[in-house]
């Protein structure tokens, strides 16, 4: 599987992580499919976390009016402009998933009331205020966690 940002999505993760500072924040992965397993990340929310860091299930109605008003911009065709997974922060530690993190990621995609069967995780760090190290993690039903990285064309300035 292949998983690319747009320089605009990169320029927008930069930014707010900058902003951020100390402070954890994260938010829903919204892409473009290009291939069957081939994906572009052309956007992203921004939630305010309640300062925890294991807070970034969001309620479903924010996660729903988010998915809304994205859908209603690329003009509902789902197939090709979905949902990809959850983002955030990790300011003072590595970027490696926490057990939490992966117990979270896992109901998402495991929780059979819900149409999400394939989710990943991406989880940033900006280093001295310049770059930006990531850890990616595919989530899928019924599968163990797989670490990826954002294809290397990408640049995250
Ligand atoms: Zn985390």
């Amino acid at each position: 599987m292949r998983i690319e940002l747009t320089a605009n999505a990169g320029k927008r993760f930069h930014a707010s992580l900058r902003q951020a500072g100390d402070r954890e924040i994260g938010g829903m992965l919204l892409a473009e499919q290009l291939k069957s397993d081939h994906f572009r990340i052309v956007d992203f929310s921004l939630d305010s976390f309640s300062g925890s860091h294991t807070g970034f299930q969001r309620d479903p109605e924010t996660h729903q009016k988010t998915l809304d008003e994205f859908f209603r911009r690329t003009g509902q065709d789902f197939q090709r402009f979905n949902y990809l997974g959850e983002w955030h922060s990790h300011p003072s530690f590595s970027v490696q998933p926490s057990t939490q993190d992966i117990n979270t990621m896992t109901e998402i995609v495991e929780n059979q009331s819900s149409l999400i069967t394939f989710a990943v995780l991406l989880i940033v760090r900006l280093r001295f205020r310049i770059w930006i190290e990531h850890s990616l993690t595919v989530f899928a039903r019924d599968q163990a966690p797989q670490p990826r990285r954002i294809s290397r064309r990408v640049v995250w300035i």
